[in-house]
């Protein structure tokens, strides 16, 4: 009879809400209301690098024929095997080809973080980084040597082998989002560390972790191990969101406390979020976990006023001011207050 608890039942889902929706508008998009809560704990932010910290638009810089092969021939070739894949660095070997016409292949068989293997005119082709081929193909050691050179200027290295024969190496170059440094600075002005974790080799990972000033990074990884080493972190007492975009980012992202999707990341990848960026923004992840606190603080608030204003309320009562209109004013009032509280966070960033 005294009072019914509307203003502490709207505390949280009053939040909530216009946070939500204040987020869709700063292009983060959660898919539930736990993501949104658990957001604002976030110690450790973790990014695959490929589309995510960089552009994601690789072009191919170098192309060096082995063995006598010309730069035409092993350009058509390795164009040929990449009509296999979607991958962002087959992307940059078939633009490298544009309007050259291509050898035919079958039998694609493309291995998650290594590369693809197909038949092209009766020979067995392979294009991917070392430990792909390597198994396959013999690779002298100068070939190897003249691949970390161009590596350690932040390039990816892919090796063309037809047969056990090396016949290409291809360095391919991604650059990193204009926002990505800022969006790193950020995060760790909000006391965030960040992570690196990429099917990349070692030396291009740790020239562009560099270039982005992420604290850590961890290279050479296959999709699995990515996932693994976010379970660690977790036992080692972070709370880790995982920002992704592609296939073999989804096994990562579900181990994640929060899995955060590039917008234009594959369905995947969005599938498997909790939480995705819209207009493939970095910088939406600090609005994320600027919001997701300010939300946090909000619900936090409204608590306060529903049981403070029910105290008042109540203390009222028991000095004898009493009557069933003060009841009613206590309690809409709370809910006036809660649901403006709440609405203050749409005046957030
Ligand atoms: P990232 O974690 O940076 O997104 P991926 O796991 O997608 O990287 O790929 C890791 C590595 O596997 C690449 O750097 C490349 O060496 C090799 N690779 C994967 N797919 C392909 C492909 N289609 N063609 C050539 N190399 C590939
Ligand atoms: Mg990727």
């Amino acid at each position: 009879v005294i009072a019914c608890p509307c203003a502490l039942g709207l505390a949280t889902p009053a939040a909530i809400m216009v946070a939500v929706g204040k987020g869709a508008e700063k292009g983060v998009l959660f898919k539930n209301a736990e993501a949104l809560e658990t957001a604002h704990n976030v110690t450790m932010a973790v990014f695959d690098k490929t589309g995510t910290i960089t552009k994601g638009k690789p072009i191919v810089t170098d192309v060096i024929g082995w063995n006598g092969a010309k730069e035409e021939a092993i350009t058509r070739l390795a164009a040929a095997i990449e009509q296999g894949s979607a991958h962002p660095l087959a992307v940059a070997v078939k633009e490298r080809a544009a309007g050259m016409e291509l050898p035919t292949c079958t039998d694609f068989r493309t291995t998650v973080g290594g590369g693809i293997a197909a038949r092209c005119e009766n020979t067995n082709v392979r294009l991917g980084n070392l430990s792909f081929v390597q198994p396959v193909a013999m690779i002298p050691p100068n070939a190897i040597e003249l691949g970390e050179k161009l590596a350690s200027v932040g390039k990816t290295i892919v090796y063309l082998t037809i047969g056990r024969n090396l016949c290409g190496i291809f360095a391919i170059a991604d650059t990193l989002k204009e926002e990505t440094q800022e969006a790193m600075q950020k995060l760790h002005e909000l006391n965030i560390r960040t992570v690196i974790l990429t099917g990349d080799n070692k030396r291009a990972a740790a020239y562009i972790a560099q270039q982005a000033g992420v604290d850590e990074v961890v290279a050479e990884l296959m999709p699995g191990h990515k996932a693994e080493l976010i379970k660690s972190f977790q036992q080692g007492g972070e709370i880790v969101a995982m920002v992704g975009d592609g296939i073999n980012d989804a096994p990562a992202m579900k181990a994640a406390t929060i899995g955060i999707a590039m917008g234009s990341g594959t369905d995947v990848a969005l599938e498997t979020a909790d939480a995705a960026l819209t207009h493939n923004r970095l910088r939406g992840l600090v609005q994320m976990i600027q919001l997701a606190r300010a939300t946090h603080a909000n619900i936090r608030q409204n608590i306060a006023i529903a049981l403070g204003l029910k105290g008042i309320f109540l203390v009222t009562t028991l000095l004898g001011i009493t009557g069933l209109w003060l009841a009613v004013l206590a309690d809409t009032g709370a809910t006036v207050l809660v649901t403006a509280n709440a609405l203050r966070l749409l005046r957030k960033g």
